[in-house]
């Protein structure tokens, strides 16, 4: 019989796992010479690559400007509190609440915002007819009745927001379900493992938007990399 300790030990080892091919925090051990324990990773495609969907411009600003801030503040925190630093980005973010109160708000913050955006990045890719197969296709369809249905909640849930922050899809407790979180809050932190998430803050799309988030947020759900949100979730059943 499987518990539900069980059940949340075993999404707790599986995002272990995950962490270190999906979202790579930094590649290599922290070093003594430099703090720069975290790095930018590379977008992986040039900024026009989600045109018209996301502009050059706004992918320019929250990758090099918005989420180089996030990894630079992280580094520094990890600076003041070398007893966490050689942690990595997913324990950091999963176990927020064991770091040292000095520092608690930075790694929520800036660990979050680091991760958040590294899989935000990862979750996107322009391709038409872009929908879930296979497995993930069956999940969302038992989980939510229809793939239909599913976009249709995440897209309120993502309108439901209020200030800042972001609509996941998450894999919790052996099911799926739609979360939201404020600021740079992630559903690790609560045991859950995100398979995508839409970064639903003003500069993810106020240039091109405004203050059209419905928009935005339909935008996006046309230029989800299902492949790797299916990557994911096949290592959570593994
Ligand atoms: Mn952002």
């Amino acid at each position: 019989m499987i518990t539900r300790r069980d059940a949340l030990k075993s999404i707790a080892l599986s995002t272990g796992a995950l962490a270190v091919s999906v979202v790579s925090s930094n590649g290599q051990a922290p070093s003594a010479t430099t703090k720069e324990v975290h790095k930018l990773p590379a977008l992986g495609y040039d900024y026009d690559a989600l045109e018209p969907f996301i502009d050059a411009e706004t992918m320019k600003l929250h990758h090099d400007k918005h989420h180089a801030a996030y990894v630079a503040k992280l580094n520094q925190a990890l600076e003041k509190e070398p007893s966490i630093a050689a942690r990595s980005l997913e324990e950091l973010i999963r176990d927020v609440n064991s770091v040292p109160d000095s520092v608690k708000n930075d790694i929520r913050n800036h660990g979050g915002g680091h991760y958040n955006h590294t899989l935000f990045w990862q979750s996107l890719r322009k391709k038409e007819g872009n929908a879930p197969t296979g497995d993930l296709a069956k999940a969302i369809d038992k989980n939510f009745g229809s793939f239909t249905a599913f976009e249709e909640q995440m897209h309120a849930a993502a309108m439901k927001v209020f200030g800042s922050g972001w609509t996941w899809l998450v894999a919790r407790e052996k099911k799926l379900v739609i979360e939201s979180t404020p600021n740079q809050d992630c559903p690790l932190s609560t045991g859950g493992l995100p398979l995508l998430g839409i970064d639903v803050w003003e500069h993810a799309y106020y240039l091109k938007y405004q203050n059209r988030r419905a928009d935005y947020v339909k935008a996006v759900q046309q230029i989800l990399n299902w492949d790797f949100v299916a990557s994911r979730f096949a290592q959570l059943k593994a």
